[in-house]
């Protein structure tokens, strides 16, 4: 089922529907100075933080417009990624073809959709009706990270089980093993190692 949005009229028939975006908290940055570094500045994140290596000759100044200007040019990156498979339908199509290429097309789900309700999974599935749901925090990770979920969730279409014929079909997916330690390392900054247990997790879903 569709959210639509609060206090709002039901959109004309000709809008294009906005895309939802989830409220995202303001990362916390960390500098870091580099004697190695002479003139070029690197960001990216690092267990929910972002992270700037610049040179150690920086002034202030200079540090307060690069970190600015280097979180801005991560922030435009991620819209660009976020904006690839925005819909349920994009989700769906990339799941066919993840199932196609490293499943033998054997997998083939009922329905896929991004879910908000998931906070300590990263997806979902109910092998009985073929459904599979996948967390919106896994919006604007790598695309690596967000296909390692839908083959996970394909995988579970063919095998419930976290067994060895689980797993086996999983790592078929070539990039398995690096999107399972990117997804250990950001659960393991974003919430400081501590369990959540708010999930709403579907009846006849597997635990993932
Ligand atoms: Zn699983």
């Amino acid at each position: 089922m569709q959210k639509r949005p609060d206090r709002r009229e039901p959109a004309a028939s000709t809008a294009v529907p906005a895309v939802r975006t989830p409220p995202r908290p303001v990362p916390e940055v960390e500098v870091r100075r580099s004697a190695r570094r002479r003139r070029t500045v690197t960001a990216y994140r690092e267990n929910g933080r972002t992270v700037v290596l610049i040179p150690a000759a920086f002034s202030a100044a200079e540090e307060r417009r690069w970190v600015d200007q280097m979180v801005a040019k991560l922030q435009t990156r991620e819209e660009r990624r976020r904006r690839t498979l925005a819909s349920d339908d994009e989700l769906m199509d990339r799941a066919l073809e993840l199932s196609r290429a490293h499943l033998d097309g054997r997998a083939v789900p009922a329905s896929v959709r991004w879910v908000d309700n998931q906070n300590r999974r990263w997806g979902s599935c109910t092998p009985a009706d073929r459904t599979i749901r996948l967390s919106s925090r896994l919006r604007g990770m790598p695309e690596f990270v967000v296909d390692y979920v839908l083959v996970h969730e394909l995988a579970h279409l063919l095998e419930p089980n976290h067994d060895q014929r689980f797993w086996a079909l999983v790592h078929a997916y070539p990039r398995a093993e690096r999107a399972l330690g990117f997804l250990e390392g950001f659960e393991h900054g974003a919430t400081g190692g501590r369990p959540t247990d708010d999930d709403d997790l579907e009846p006849g879903a597997v635990d993932c």
